[in-house]
């Protein structure tokens, strides 16, 4: 029996690896896969080149702030008050786009976009939406989500310490948080706390820079 012998040239080269196994991108509609492909070429073409510098410097790469709101994609899986919108499918592939090339990055929009601005458009006042989403879907106010506390983690929802006191009309926070991505740069924290009054856990929107009281330390990720 003869064997065919082929030639290394011949041989066909493997797919590139496509961790969509379902296929599920297929079911967006052409527009949203059209946005998935844009997606795709911002991280290769915007935040590879560059990310790993900004991991050698344990830095954020501010320069890509302008980039993003460029992309047009900041309140993905957000209806109205400014935000891209689109279902949470598409969501959940762009965020898969993005730690293809950078799970930093992808935190970043993850912690901003999907816990930040989910929270103040999923319980937050007409009014706090009409303020802060539009602004934090064009990357003018970045956000951060504390949840976490340091001796709180997956016991959030009954353990959480950090509380909340009405004086006035002011709301007073007291507490600690930790692991609070964005947190050392960001300009707004939705922050988590129980309201001593009826024990219910509350997020409050808490501007980083002109807060009184409210201050964030940076962890050493490295021996410095
Ligand atoms: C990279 C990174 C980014 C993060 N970003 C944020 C952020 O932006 N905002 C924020 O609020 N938090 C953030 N976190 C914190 C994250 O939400 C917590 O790490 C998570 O909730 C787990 O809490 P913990 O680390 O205290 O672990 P623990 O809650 O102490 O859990 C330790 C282990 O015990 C297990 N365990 C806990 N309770 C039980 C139980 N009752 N029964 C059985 N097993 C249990 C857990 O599954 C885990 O395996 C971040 C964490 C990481 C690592």
């Amino acid at each position: 029996m003869a064997i065919e012998r082929k030639t290394i040239a011949q041989t066909k080269s493997l797919p590139a690896p496509n961790s969509d196994f379902y296929q599920l991108a297929e079911t967006l509609s052409a527009e949203e896969q059209a946005f998935l492909s844009q997606v795709r070429g911002f991280m290769e073409t915007k935040v590879a080149p560059i990310i790993n510098k900004y991991w050698v410097e344990d830095a954020f790469p501010f320069e890509l702030i302008p980039a993003f709101k460029e992309l047009n994609i900041g309140g993905l899986g957000i209806e109205g008050y400014g935000c891209r919108g689109g279902s949470a499918l598409l969501f959940g592939l762009a965020a898969m786009e993005m730690s293809r090339v950078d799970s930093s990055i992808a935190t970043f929009f993850g912690v901003h976009n999907g816990l930040a601005m989910g929270s103040v458009y999923a319980t937050g006042s007409e009014e706090q939406k009409q303020k802060w989403l539009p602004q934090m879907a064009r990357f003018e106010k970045i956000a951060c989500f504390g949840l976490t506390e340091p001796l709180v983690g997956s016991g959030a929802s009954a353990g959480l310490t950090t509380t909340a006191k009405k004086e006035g009309d002011m709301w007073v926070l007291n507490g600690q948080k930790k692991w609070i991505g964005n947190s050392p740069f960001c300009d707004i924290s939705v922050i988590w706390a129980r309201d001593v009054e009826d024990n219910q856990v509350k997020a409050f929107i808490v501007e980083n820079k002109t807060t009184p009281g409210f201050s964030v330390e940076r962890f050493k990720t490295r021996l410095q």
